[in-house]
């Protein structure tokens, strides 16, 4: 094990990790892929499926990176709100993008039932729950504009919020019945069993250490092994290690912790969530929470792993739901995410043949399966472009600074909340 995973509640209840050899050999294939998270066994899995050759490469082992640290909300779109991405990407291109991700939901639950992965898959829908004056007015616009293009949100009055999510905090929600919650590392380790049955190749604990061209062909060399192919996918978002770490550079890496409490009680499951919608608040630095099947609360924010981080977090839940003044955490975990300058998910090709795909920014189950699946059709020629923009993404100045910015920034922010300084 070159680094330590995480001892996350994922972790502890998902079905075991399919058996992956080492890469010991040179092997040559159509496509290679570095990185085993949701884009890149999404892309092992519709190339396999499309009769293309295909062989994964994982650092560590399948989900280890964001795909198996996150929060397991399967949403719709991005994080930018629809009017903004047709501000950034042109009307056309926003929409083919909002579009693509609209039925991002649909499409990983679609994949969830073919191919029977068992990933505590629940679709009771999402509430974005609004705290303050501003957040009840982000969510106001945010589903007008979602109406607008047809999606079947609602916004949800400050009662029928309240009595959903069981705490009196929240002054509206917008409710979204095409997401849901997932089991996120049950997720991946599913997809990878998927792209194994379709013919991909995965090997783990086989980190990439040099990527050079070799006639036509890409050379990906591991310590022990290399894959030989014409098209490479640079599939590592936030967690580029070894010789990916000039893709890291990309992307803002930011913090996001979790904290899993003990099964609750069968009263306290009667008041909080209890139709177990995924959650997530309109806070300037936001906080999460959903149920997971065995009746624990997942709670999260933005911010590294810390003693503090986790009196707040028992601060918080208190407040929010007073039934449960006195929670008990098993499990506590951190993941990375790649934060890009205007908040999309990018394509680049670096070189012909050369692909790099992420900056998902915290938006990366519904995603990274489309991407995926998208990049799988186009190098099969079925399709002439992908949904997200193509783009040559320079390295991003003093990086390290703005990643002190936001963890700063948000310990700054919960200390703020438990003093009640801030909402
Ligand atoms: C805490 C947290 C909460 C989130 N919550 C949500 C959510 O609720 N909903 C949502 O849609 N999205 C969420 N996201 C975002 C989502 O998890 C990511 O966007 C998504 O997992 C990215 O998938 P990926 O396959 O592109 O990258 P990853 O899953 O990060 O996979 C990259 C892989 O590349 C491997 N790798 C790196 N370097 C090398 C190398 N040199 N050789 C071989 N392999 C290498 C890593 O080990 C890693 O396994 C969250 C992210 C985090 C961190």
């Amino acid at each position: 094990m070159l680094m330590q995973p995480c001892d996350s509640l994922w972790r502890a209840s998902a079905p075991t990790a399919p058996e992956l050899p080492m890469l010991d050999q040179e092997l040559t294939v159509d496509v290679a892929i570095v990185g085993g998270g949701f884009t890149g066994l999404s892309a092992a899995l519709h190339l396999a499926k499309l009769g293309i050759s295909v062989a994964l490469v994982e650092a560590e082992e399948i989900g280890f990176g964001g795909s198996g640290r996150n929060v397991g909300l399967a949403n719709a779109g991005l994080w930018l709100e629809p009017d903004e991405l047709d501000r950034q990407l042109g009307a056309e291109a926003g929409r083919t993008l909002y579009d693509a991700l609209a039925v991002a939901p649909s499409y990983v639950y679609g994949l969830i039932e073919e191919y029977g992965i068992e990933c505590e898959a629940t679709r009771h829908g999402t509430l974005h729950c609004g705290v303050g004056k501003s957040g009840l007015t982000q969510l106001q616009r945010r589903c007008e504009q979602m109406q607008r293009r047809g999606a079947p949100v609602e916004l949800l009055s400050a009662a029928e919020a309240q009595e959903r999510i069981g705490s009196e905090k929240f002054n509206a929600a917008l409710f979204d019945p095409r997401a849901g919650t997932i089991q996120p590392l049950a997720y991946a380790r599913g997809l990878a069993r998927a792209a194994l049955k379709e013919g991909a190749q995965l090997f783990d604990h086989s980190p990439v250490e040099n990527i050079v061209p070799e006639g036509d062909l890409w050379s990906v060399k591991t310590a022990q092994g290399h894959l030989k192919a014409e098209r490479v996918i640079l599939a590592t978002n936030a967690y580029g290690e070894y010789g990916m770490k000039d893709q890291a550079r990309k992307f803002v890496p930011i913090f996001y912790s979790q904290l899993a409490t003990k099964p609750l009680s069968d009263q306290q499951l009667s008041k909080v969530l209890p139709n177990k919608e995924g959650c997530w608040d309109t806070c300037t630095v936001m906080s999460s929470f959903r149920m997971d099947q065995q009746g624990r609360l997942v709670f999260g924010g933005m911010g590294g792993e810390s003693h503090y981080h986790a009196s707040w977090a028992s601060q918080r839940v208190k407040e929010l739901w007073p039934i449960l003044n006195k929670v008990e955490w098993e499990f506590a975990w951190t993941g990375k995410i790649a934060y890009s300058e205007d908040h999309l998910p990018h394509c680049q090709q670096l070189q012909r043949g050369l692909f790099s795909i992420a900056g998902y920014s915290g938006r990366g189950i519904g995603p990274g399966t489309v991407v995926g699946k998208e990049l799988a059709e186009w190098f099969a020629g079925q399709r002439d472009s992908l949904s997200v923009p193509m783009t040559t993404l320079r390295d991003i100045p003093l990086r390290e600074v703005k990643r002190m910015f936001y963890e700063v920034g948000a310990h700054g922010y919960h200390y703020g909340q438990s003093a009640h300084v801030l909402k």
